[in-house]
């Protein structure tokens, strides 16, 4: 095995290999462009580093060997004392990663090579500045002192003398910080800083080998689900310098402007400076454009790289270079990371370019991009005053009063008031005040803290770990650093704040809310080809166009009414996938149900579904009349008939009340032995779905009466009804087959006298492992499948879904369990290798059998990458996720 590659032998393929950073170093360096010369070690050497604990016997000799190469090109040796070779050494994975070692600079200077630099570059200041920023970093990261002995040293020095910026101490000055330095290094570390060159590089090596596997890289990659045995690279490059006075510098560019897409010229540039000065903040950076007047030479040839960078990776490209007294190096190159919007925007305008075709175009967006955009926001062009910044845990933006406990937020709210709940963090004592609040804000924890993890499920706005905000919820205030960073800003309990969960900021005050430009365009209320769409619309508009071009899957909607019926088909629906009919029994019709529950004889029970009926008839007319044309699956009654009765204390404290008061009401007592005899311990697991309809004699006759005396209406009318009936939690062919047996009576009545065939499908929900384990008979009575991936993840797992997200998922997230809910993303091995078996089942039964999802995952976009992968003919979502879910569908097709 080689465990070495130079610059020259790689390329920008070879990232498992040489980690993202080495395979574009080769990747320039074999496209001609001014890289400086090096190396890469290759994550297979760091793997058997981390495996064995050390480094492998043929790495030293191979690292000789490039080293000495490296010495012949540039004609000098590592750390040679009248003219040192001095490199970097910079870790590099596939992925970046934080808690990954930072770079190490000048790696090869030493008390006798800082001699030798002084002489060749003519400029003393220059070799101990190298020297100190060696000692600094190698000290920070490689021995592990804490960074801040080294900051406060150089402040006491600057202070001592008077001054504030670090170009204005001189050589004097830095050799007396480069001997401070090294006393730090030996009073914290307990030897001294290595004078060996070829030591300092290999213990930084190491180190960066080590740094896989510090706490923090961990974490992220089983929150990221990066696996854990992929090791990262090392790159060693000899270093060019920016600090060698006025004609050097460091600067980092974009090829486009990550935030808009649009093209033109966008970066910094720091002049006389190394490394990450640039984006430390330590002196005021120049606009890239600047650069013409500095250096036109080296400007029009960054102009020309940038641009060969572009068209050879077809995509915005971000990159870091520095100018060694006119000389331009290009150091680092990577695809961009970019805003949704810009994602959109790039995508097409590539397309245009005719550098990608749009298969390509749908790879370089997706659908959490695509829900971002459909977020209503913050006017930006409002004035406001911006308070801090958190992580943007769950997108939104949100306005309230602040309140600081969950108690005020559920009574403010329930006054009519908008409140936002600010907590230190939140626990599960939080969550009626976090449905009560219009957002959330915490000073603590990331994004997978408690408030992060619950928001999310719940959709609503978040920004947690706002660590520059204090919270004080004793005092009920919060405290920030006021805009000039001199005062301070106190927001108290019933101050209005803004929050902004797309990008982590907090304003005081109330920010006015605009709704996305998307929506208003899915809403039919903007065209994409009108004169002043915005070009954000119009490239939507573009990508929607070749997804739905592409995709495979239907997508269907999630709706119980005409009103959501007809948005979705606005946002492209092509039918219902689900519609609810307990929602069609609550506000007034719940007492007929109570009726209905209550009855002790046939004739009181047939009143009230006599009563029913035309209610449920006229609710399906009008949802098939929205969707005319296309699939309408409805849903028979499925949840616990307790959710239709009083809540059970209440109701007994009623009856208790009014027995003290003597004045008992025959009713209430009714409906308390009603509730009594219907309370279950485990609801979901009891009396719903098809189980009513095997004990309430009468109830799904009833609901398939409706469904089919409206779909004749409907035909009279001249009308295109396309009426699904859908059993819900069946586990066995027997209940299908009993259910299916009435519903073809009552629907050959219907027929009958409406003198009309009504293609009347019925199929069943398969959302019980036992269903999915029997798929092969079910379909024998079913003519269609409809995955209720929610109650199948609840049951396969048997996680409670309304308990796990508020009890126990922070701390399975926190540990890596699961990078992310199985109720958000399909659990692929467990629950999909369910779904996979009965699509198989059901197909070898049935071959024509329909097959869809109607669960939360529908509108996921992992999730809808599996249901194409596994065959399914459509996924049914929310109306506002379905534009994500065709997106996704076209992506995985492409
Ligand atoms: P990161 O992954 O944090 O960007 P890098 O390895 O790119 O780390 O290096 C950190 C900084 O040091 C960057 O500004 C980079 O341009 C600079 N740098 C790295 N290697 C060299 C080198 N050989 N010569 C000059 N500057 C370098
Ligand atoms: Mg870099
Ligand atoms: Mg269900």
């Amino acid at each position: 095995r080689k465990f070495v590659y130079d610059f020259t032998e790689g390329n920008k393929d070879l990232k498992d290999l040489l980690g993202g950073k080495g395979a574009n170093l080769a990747e320039m360096t074999n496209l001609g462009l001014p890289v400086p010369p090096g190396f890469t070690i290759t994550t297979e050497a760091c793997k058997v580093y981390l495996e064995t604990g050390a480094e492998p016997p043929a790495l030293r000799d191979e690292v000789s060997a490039h080293l000495s190469a490296l010495e012949a090109t540039m004609g000098k040796k590592l750390g040679q004392a009248d003219d040192p070779l001095l490199v970097s050494v910079r870790s590099g994975a596939k992925f970046s990663m934080p808690g990954m070692m930072d770079t190490v600079l000048n790696i090869g200077l030493s008390d006798a090579s800082v001699a030798g630099l002084t002489q060749q570059s003519g400029d003393e200041r220059f070799a101990w500045d190298s020297y100190r920023r060696l000692i600094q970093m190698f000290g920070k990261t490689v021995l592990g002192v804490d960074g801040d002995l080294f900051e406060e040293a150089i402040e006491e020095a600057k202070q001592a003398k008077g001054v504030t910026v670090d170009i204005d101490l001189d050589a004097g000055d830095l050799r007396r910080i480069v001997e401070r330095f090294k006393g730090i290094v030996r009073e914290e570390t307990g030897r001294s800083f290595p004078q060996d060159p070829r030591e300092q590089m290999d213990l930084a090596v190491c180190a960066v080998f080590d740094s896989w596997n510090t706490d923090r890289a961990k974490l992220y990659r089983r929150q990221e689900r990066i696996p854990g045995d992929l090791g990262t690279a090392v790159n060693v490059c000899s270093m060019v310098f920016g600090n060698l006075g006025p004609d050097s510098g460091t600067g980092v560019a974009f090829t486009r402007d990550p935030a808009s897409g649009q093209q033109g010229v966008y970066g910094d540039y720091l002049q006389n400076a190394q490394g990450e000065d640039v984006v430390a903040g330590i002196r005021n950076t120049v606009p890239l454009a600047d650069l013409e007047q500095l250096d036109k030479k080296s400007y029009d040839q960054l102009m020309e790289i940038m641009e060969t960078l572009e068209t050879h990776y077809k995509d915005l490209c971000d990159i870091e270079f520095t100018i060694e007294r006119g000389q331009l190096w290009m150091l680092q190159t990577r695809v961009g990371k970019r805003t949704a919007g810009a994602a959109f925007r790039i995508a097409t305008q590539l397309v245009d370019q005719g550098l990608i075709d749009e298969a390509e175009a749908l790879q370089r967006v997706n659908g959490a991009q695509l829900a971002q955009l459909m977020f209503p926001r913050f006017d930006e062009t409002a004035a406001s005053e911006q308070l801090g910044r958190g992580i943007a845990a769950s997108p939104g933006a949100a306005v309230g009063k602040a309140v600081f406990d969950s108690y005020t937020a559920v009574k403010w709210s329930r006054s009519g008031e908008k409140v936002i709940l600010i907590r230190r963090e939140t626990n599960p004592d939080d969550l009626n005040g976090m449905i009560a609040a219009e957002g959330i804000l915490t000073s603590r924890g990331g994004k997978t803290s408690h408030a992060a993890v619950v928001a999310r499920g719940m959709g609503k706005t978040c920004v947690c770990g706002a660590e520059e905000l204090e919270v004080d919820t004793k005092k009920r205030c919060l405290t920030a650093k006021s805009p000039d960073g001199k005062g301070r800003v106190v927001v108290e309990e019933g101050d209005v704040i803004s929050i902004d969960g797309s990008n982590g900021k907090v304003y005081l005050g109330e920010v006015p809310v605009v709704p996305s430009p998307v929506v208003e365009y899915f809403e039919g209320r903007m065209h994409a080809g009108a004169e002043d769409a915005d070009d954000l619309v119009k490239a939507v508009h573009r990508i929607m166009a070749y997804a739905d071009r592409v995709r495979r899957l239907r997508v269907r909607a999630n709706a119980d009414n005409a009103e959501d019926a007809a948005r979705a088909r606005r946002f492209g629906a092509q039918g219902i996938g689900l519609c609810r009919t307990e929602h069609m029994f609550l506000g007034e019709r719940r007492e007929l149900v109570e009726r209905l529950i209550l009855a002790d004889t046939d004739e009181e029970r047939d009143a009230s579904l006599n009563a029913l009926l035309p209610l449920q008839k006229a609710d399906f007319v009008e949802l098939f009349e929205a969707m005319d044309g296309l699939p309408v699956t409805v849903r028979l009654l499925d949840p616990p008939l307790h959710e239709f009765l009083p809540d059970i204390t209440e109701l007994s404290v009623r009856v208790a009340l009014a027995e003290a008061r003597k004045d008992s009401n025959e009713n209430d007592l009714r409906l308390l032995q009603a509730v009594h005899k219907l309370h279950e311990q485990n609801p979901m697991l009891g009396l719903r779905g098809v189980r009513l309809g095997l004990v309430i004699p009468g109830l799904f006759a009833m609901q398939v009466r409706a469904i089919a005396e409206a779909a004749a209406e409907r035909r009279t009318a001249n009308g295109d009804p396309r009426a699904e009936i859908m059993i819900p939690l069946v586990g066995t062919v027997q209940e299908l087959e009993f259910v299916r047996e009435e519903a073809e009576r009552v629907i050959a009545e219907v027929e009958a006298a409406a003198g009309a065939d009504l293609k009347l499908t019925i199929g069943t929900m398969i959302e019980l492992p036992r269903a999915a384990l029997t798929a092969g008979q079910i379909a024998e009575a079913a003519e269609f499948f409809s995955f209720g991936t929610n109650d199948l993840t609840q049951t396969v797992w048997g996680f409670s879904r309304d308990d796990v997200e508020a009890s126990f998922f922070t701390a399975y997230l926190e540990k890596g369990i699961f990078g992310v809910s199985p109720f958000e993303t399909i659990d692929r091995d467990g629950v999909g290798s369910l779904v996979r078996n009965a699509v198989e089942a059901g197909r070898a039964t049935r071959p024509d059998i329909k097959l869809g999802v109607c669960g939360e995952h529908g509108g996921d976009p992992e999730s809808v990458h599996f249901f194409h992968e596994v065959g399914l003919d459509y996924v049914s979502c929310s109306p506002f996720r379905i534009p994500v879910a065709r997106l996704e569908a076209g992506r995985a097709a492409a």
